[in-house]
């Protein structure tokens, strides 16, 4: 594949990602040591803003939902990095063998929250476009623009999709989420949906109990064919199987020696290739036992930091996109380019802001992400600081092959 017809020194974007990397770790452990958990990321989108600003976007802008955006180049094509911003939390600081908000450098990692999710992806995004830049000048191929969303912890998809659809005046050809791939490509992942069961019954004294209708034993059978419905579900080879999971359950009780009158069950499914957010919600309906249980899907409406709330129901479709994709294929020439080698393509396991772009917009997206998965929230994330200069070169050249 032809690089545009744009003569550029691959071995030179490497090296210049070397010779940023003090100053990405340093930009990484300033917004690593900046708390920002969903709908509190207004400090880290200021201090991104401020980099951006630094180091030559043409426009910055922090947009009504909250998510930092900034602009190089101009004209076709448009291409859309996005990291997220928000973290989840750190529930037991004493889980920790070191400050979650220090950032501290050591054994080649940049460690503390978010340092894996998703932190890394602005560091790597903005310096590789700074080195693009750099090298092209006037020459910049399109317009590229990088997002850095709020809020995907608590509701993937909603700020890049609102930022995609409102706040970048451009339309979108290419979305690439800087999500921990291990620098692989990622090109789909599973969709999710968060679902809720509820019974009814009537209460009476739970000393006589054939008096009442007890909304607990109503679900009791639908939990146990729900279990059995995870055994059915159907299988893709790429993106593996589907599944369903009862992940809580309450009831209402006027005390404990009543029989309780209200029962629901939370519900988490993830989709595989080709399930719909109709057919996940008709098994369950049509379980012999879910006959008059009301099913719905769970709506997300918490305000982000900017106190703008967008309603949306928490159905996060799959989404996969084509191996022989030109995009797929682009992100692979320009990694070749650079290393010599093949990249892996891949999935990922989790959830990424890519049900929006590409499940809900149908935006070809890929991912390519520094660190790995199985860092991404637990007491050890961590982001290799190899994986900082892998990935600043790659969105630096990435532009080069997208058309
Ligand atoms: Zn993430």
């Amino acid at each position: 594949m032809a690089s545009k017809n744009i003569n550029v020194d691959f071995a030179l974007i490497k090296k210049l990602a070397d010779k940023h990397t003090d100053a990405m770790i340093s930009f990484l452990r300033d917004i690593v040591a900046i708390p920002s958990f969903s709908a509190g990321e207004k400090a880290v989108a200021l201090r991104i803003k401020k980099e951006m600003l630094k180091v030559g976007f043409e426009k910055v802008f922090i947009d009504d939902y909250g998510s930092v955006i900034g602009r190089i180049g101009k004209g076709s094509p448009c291409l859309v990095y996005d990291g997220h911003i928000d973290t989840v939390g750190v529930a037991d600081p004493k889980a920790w063998a070191f400050d979650p908000f220090k950032g501290k450098v050591e054994n080649g990692f940049v460690w503390g929250r978010g340092a894996s999710d998703n932190k890394a992806a602005p560091v790597v995004q903005i310096y590789g476009l700074k080195i693009l830049k750099e090298l092209l000048g006037k020459k910049f191929p399109g317009t590229v623009y990088v997002v850095g969303s709020v809020q995907e912890e608590a509701c993937d998809g909603l700020a890049l999709g609102h930022a995609l659809q409102h706040s970048i005046k451009q339309k979108a050809d290419a979305v690439v989420l800087g999500e921990c791939t291990g620098c692989a490509i990622y090109r789909g992942h599973r969709g999710r949906m968060e679902i809720l069961v509820s019974t009814s019954g009537v209460s009476s004294h739970a000393s006589a109990p054939e008096r009442g209708v007890n909304a607990v034993y109503k679900m009791a059978p639908i939990i146990k064919e729900i279990e059995e419905l995870n055994n059915r579900l159907k299988s893709d080879p790429f993106l593996d199987k589907g599944t369903i999971a009862v992940t809580k359950i309450e009831c209402d009780t006027d005390s404990i020696n009543c029989v309780p009158y209200a029962c629901r069950i939370y519900i988490d499914r993830r989709l595989t290739k080709g399930e719909t957010k109709a057919l996940a919600i008709s098994q369950i309906k049509k379980l012999p036992s879910a006959k008059g249980a009301k099913v719905e899907v769970l709506k997300f409406d918490d305000p982000s930091y900017t106190g703008k709330t967008l309603v949306t129901e928490k159905y996060y479709p799959t989404w996969v996109l084509p191996e022989r994709h030109k995009l797929v294929q682009s992100a692979a020439a320009a990694y070749r380019s650079l290393f010599n080698c093949d990249p892996k393509i891949d999935k990922w396991t989790f959830s990424t802001n890519g049900i929006s772009s590409m499940g809900q917009l149908g935006i070809p997206t890929i991912g390519f992400g520094p660190s790995e998965e199985r860092f991404a929230h637990t007491n050890q994330d961590k982001c290799a600081i190899e994986d900082l200069r892998i990935a600043c070169a790659f969105y630096a050249a990435l532009p080069l092959f997208v058309e």
